[in-house]
């Protein structure tokens, strides 16, 4: 490509979430179908389904789906969609049960106050025999009772507490395909690609399909999946990997009935640590999701299927159960992700674990980045490229330090697995340096300085101490006074969670509801 060509066809590799989501977003922003507008193309395999995993979201989903105008009774009706309001973690502490006191909730609303006042110092100073997460947050007090987020009046994408979704991966991205198609003017190609044809200057000139010949561009996006097809196959840029941190290298993936119909649905993922790894639990309305995510160093894959079919039985699944489907990954993330004409979205930019759903949030934020920084020429990438791989490379980093954390202040120690875990050398350097200082100060937003963080400080915060991490509090955490300017928050806090438990209904009854009547347009 020369450099000053203009950017005028953006050629999407692959139809799973990443493809069509940013499809969906670069096509209805850049004015797809208008003359003048962006032409977006997007080429997918007939035999290479996508991957069908990746339940659950954060909450700038809703942004996202917003942004490309998919209404949001659509996802509950047709994705099996349900409410997910943060994270429910079990048995991480000491490996004990909830019951016996091992669990604590990461939800997605902020806490009160929360940037005014130093909540961790006064619930110390007032509060510490508490769970810090429902001292400073009404949102767990609503999950635990298995409430909704809204109400059957609250709009589309409007929220009464902040929430994400879980829903049916290939049900999601089926209808993403039909509306950025049918609305939003993709152009659909179904066919394999076999080559990457290269202009003089190393850039892709066109793919070359089975059925369908070259399809040239000007700008390509690898949604290809593990397979990286173009970023890591052509390029051969290779992958930071990060097993040496995060041990997790397997997955084992079920889906289970309800014992009945209208069995509740948990408003939030419930994350069980086992032995070597953790399950996943996720409540669609039809069907749970479950899985086990483990680390073939530690444990093998008998034994995986043995604690997965266990945990399934002890939480009201059948007693006969299939052999999961099993997905195997080298955790880590792409040394670049933009490269010369070519970017990388989704798995083919990097996956390291599905604790926390960050993997759907870094596609939400690439696609964001690719549409709001969109180079009008050739000249221009390379200067988005270089911002964009910053971008993406600090974001990537943030995101194993928030995942490490999970892991490092577990006490358990029933195997090698977590006490691996805690060794010092499979800590990062800036997680290590943040403990340190986070022993006499709170997280705070100077800590992560970027407009949009994957993680805010008040997700370091509700996991630091839901996980039993005590500060040894600095003379200005214990004054009185700290104490004094919180407590009208945890105050305002326990009235609210009690406004919202007397108003908003059970997360079953509501799905039900907007299956069958959709909710009020915003
Ligand atoms: C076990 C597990 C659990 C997960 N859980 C979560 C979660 O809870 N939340 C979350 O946010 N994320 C989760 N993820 C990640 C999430 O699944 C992915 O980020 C998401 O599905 C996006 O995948 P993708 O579109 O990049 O790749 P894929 O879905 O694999 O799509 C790849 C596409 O590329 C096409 N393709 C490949 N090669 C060619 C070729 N040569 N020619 C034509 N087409 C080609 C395929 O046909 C396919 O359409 C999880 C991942 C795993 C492994």
């Amino acid at each position: 490509m020369r450099l000053n060509d203009d950017v005028r066809h953006v050629v999407i590799l692959g139809g799973g979430s990443a493809g069509w989501l940013t499809a969906a977003l670069l096509a209805r922003e850049h004015h797809a179908g208008d003359p003048g507008g962006l032409t977006v193309t997007l080429i997918e395999s007939p035999n290479t389904p996508p991957i069908g995993v990746g339940e659950g979201t954060w909450p700038s989903m809703r942004d996202t789906l917003r942004r490309i105008g998919l209404p949001e009774s659509t996802l509950f009706r047709d994705c099996d969609a349900s409410f997910k309001q943060g994270s429910h973690f079990q048995g991480w502490m000491r490996g004990a049960t909830a019951a016996e006191g091992d669990h604590y909730r990461h939800p997605f609303t902020l806490p009160l106050g929360f940037g005014d006042v130093d909540l961790v110092a006064g619930w110390l100073q007032r509060h510490g025999d508490r769970p810090f997460a429902e001292v400073v947050s009404a949102q767990p007090h609503v999950c635990a009772a298995g409430h909704a987020p809204k109400q059957a009046s609250t709009p589309e994408y409007a929220a009464v507490a902040n929430y994400g979704y879980h829903f049916d991966a290939v049900k999601f991205g089926v209808e993403l395909r039909k509306h950025a198609v049918a609305n939003l003017h993709v152009r659909h190609v179904l066919d394999d690609v076999d080559l990457v044809l290269s202009h003089d200057d190393g850039d892709i000139a066109a793919l070359r399909t089975r059925q369908h010949g070259d399809v040239t561009g000007d700008l390509f996006i690898d949604c290809s999946g593990l397979a990286s097809v173009l970023i890591g196959q052509h390029f051969g840029v290779g992958s930071r990997s990060q097993k040496h941190l995060l041990f997790n290298d397997t997955a084992l993936a079920l889906q289970v009935p309800y014992a009945t119909p209208d069995a509740p649905i948990a408003p939030e993922t419930i994350s069980t640590a086992q032995p070597a790894g953790w399950t996943w639990d996720i409540g669609l309305p039809t069907r749970r999701g479950i899985g086990h995510v483990y680390s073939s160093a530690h444990l093998s894959h008998d034994e995986a299927v043995q604690q997965l079919h266990a945990y399934i039985r002890r939480t009201g699944g059948p007693r006969d159960l299939a052999e999961p489907r099993r997905i195997a990954f080298d955790p880590g993330y792409r040394e670049r992700f933009w490269h010369r004409n070519c970017v990388a979205v989704g798995l083919s930019a990097g996956f390291v674990e599905p604790l926390e759903a960050s993997a759907l949030a870094l596609v939400e934020l690439s696609a964001a980045m690719i549409s709001d920084e969109m180079p009008a020429t050739r000249a221009e990438m390379a200067l988005v490229e270089r911002r964009f791989n910053d971008t993406f490379t600090y974001r990537w980093e943030r995101v194993v330090d928030f995942l490490k954390l999970h892991y490092a202040l577990s006490r358990r120690d029933d195997s090698d697995y977590w006490r691996d875990h805690r060794d010092r050398a499979s800590l990062p350097d800036r997680l290590a340096n943040l403990l340190t200082l986070w022993r006499h100060r709170a997280p705070y937003r100077q800590d992560f300085y970027r407009v949009e963080e994957v993680f805010p400080a008040a997700s370091y915060q509700y996991v630091l101490h839901g996980m039993g991490f005590l500060p040894e509090p600095s003379a200005r955490m214990r004054h009185p006074s700290v104490g004094d300017a919180a407590e009208p928050y945890f105050r305002e806090t326990a009235h609210l969670a009690r406004r919202m438990l007397g108003a908003l209904p059970l997360q079953r009854a509501l799905v039900d509801h907007i299956r069958a009547h959709g909710l009020p347009r915003a």
